[in-house]
């Protein structure tokens, strides 16, 4: 099985190109972010709890995300692979993620980063605020703590994963939707 990391900030295009790469590798397409909005919409007391943390910017607790990327490992069948998107996001769940994978005789495949610059990273949000409606994108203080998560937290897997011979880097906001989901592809290609 193949397991591959959709990596980069909020707003990077995560989620614009996850079907692509998805559809071209067999892969399930797997976002905590939208399962922990899917858990908000079905009023679950999971969702309650995550609601208050994601409003503010922050991270859920790792076991919650971390749960629900074992459950999905454990009952999704007949693709070749996973696409995670938003997982994992400090490096305590990549630690964690290592160990998942280590147990059922796997290893992540590679790490797709996709960069763009904190002020496109506002752009991309508040023009999403108004399509998406997310409440998490419509707050200014709210971006700002979610910019801020990111750069403690997130970005120093970079380096981890860097370490480890699995990170791979494009670019995320040169041309069009279009050209990006090319260059994103391209670099897909050369995972092996
Ligand atoms: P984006 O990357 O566009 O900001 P996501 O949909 O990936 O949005 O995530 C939205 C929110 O859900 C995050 O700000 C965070 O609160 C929560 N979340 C998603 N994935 C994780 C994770 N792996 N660990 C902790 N919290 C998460």
């Amino acid at each position: 099985m193949k397991y591959y990391i959709l990596f980069g900030p909020p707003g990077a295009g995560k989620g614009t190109h996850a079907s692509a790469i998805a559809e071209k590798y067999n892969l399930k397409h797997i976002s905590t972010g939208e399962l922990l909005r899917a858990e908000i919409a079905a009023g679950s007391e999971l969702g309650k709890e995550a609601k208050k943390l994601i409003d503010a910017g922050s991270l859920v607790p790792d076991a919650v995300v971390e749960g629900m990327i074992e459950s999905a490992f454990d009952t999704i069948k007949g693709v070749d692979g996973f696409l995670l998107d938003g997982f994992p996001r400090n490096l305590a769940q990549a630690a964690d993620l290592n160990a998942i994978l280590a147990k059922r005789g796997e290893e992540i495949t590679g790490v797709i980063g996709i960069m763009i610059s904190d002020e496109v990273v506002r752009k991309r949000i508040a023009h999403r605020a108004a399509i998406e409606g997310r409440a998490d994108d419509a707050s200014d203080e709210t971006i700002t703590n979610r910019i801020n998560t990111y750069h403690a937290q997130t970005e120093p897997l970079i380096a981890f994963y860097k370490e480890a011979g699995k990170y791979y880097e494009c670019n995320g906001d040169q041309g069009d939707i279009a050209d990006n989901r090319a260059r994103v592809l391209a670099l897909v290609e050369t995972i092996k």
